[in-house]
């Protein structure tokens, strides 16, 4: 399972240049066999070879020389719940966390919110980093969508591999920059329900292609 770990390292060294993260804030996971695999706590990911990754089981074992990331809990909450995924990602992009300061969802101001599941993108309730209740509170936010903000905190998403959740992650940093652009300017003319719901219907043919 090398290659994964592989994989996950060249992720998380991704993050930076993708402007999600500065320093060792954010974390990283993928699913394998028999739990996932998640970047350790505390370690710049410029200097992690594959044998620092821990293993996680989802009773939140974990094996390996270093320990895992203290916000181990979501990744294990998001494997366990939703089938459909198979990469986490959490990161503090400096625009999702000025957006989830205010503790307010994001509203239908661009149509690729949609891109996401849903009209907004939602803001979990405030809970401390790495307890069961932050992963709680985020369940609920992503409950039916793909990423959310943490209150006070940063943004997660959840795709179907590293490639996907890394995507997501700068896609919804740059939709947290442009409603933060299109704010200073005015009150953006948010799209309504209908027009979302052509959206979603597009994307999905997207999908089937
Ligand atoms: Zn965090």
């Amino acid at each position: 399972m090398t290659e994964l770990r592989d994989q996950l390292i060249t992720t998380a060294r991704a993050m930076q240049p993708a402007g999600l993260n500065r320093g060792t804030a954010g974390n990283v996971s993928v699913r394998c066999n028999t739990g996932f695999y998640i970047t350790p706590t505390g370690m710049p990911y410029d200097t992690l070879v594959a044998d620092d990754i821990p293993l996680m089981a989802l009773d939140g074992s974990h094996q390996g020389r270093r320990k895992p990331s203290s916000e181990w809990r979501f990744h294990r909450d998001l494997y366990a719940a939703r089938p459909e995924f198979g990469a986490v990602l959490h990161a503090h992009s400096p625009f999702a966390v000025a957006l989830a300061c205010l503790r307010r969802d994001i509203p239908p101001f661009h149509y690729m919110i949609a891109h996401f599941g849903g009209d907004t993108i939602r803001c979990a309730d405030y809970a401390i980093f790495g307890s069961q209740e932050l992963s709680t509170a985020a369940m609920a936010a992503l409950e039916g969508r793909r990423g959310c903000l943490l209150a006070n905190h940063g943004q997660l998403v959840a795709g179907r591999d590293l490639g996907e959740a890394l995507a997501l992650a700068v896609e919804l940093e740059e939709l947290c920059e442009q409603y933060w652009r299109a704010c200073q300017l005015g009150r953006p003319v948010l799209l309504d329900a209908a027009e979302m719901a052509a959206v979603r219907e597009k994307f999905t043919g997207y999908g089937q292609q």
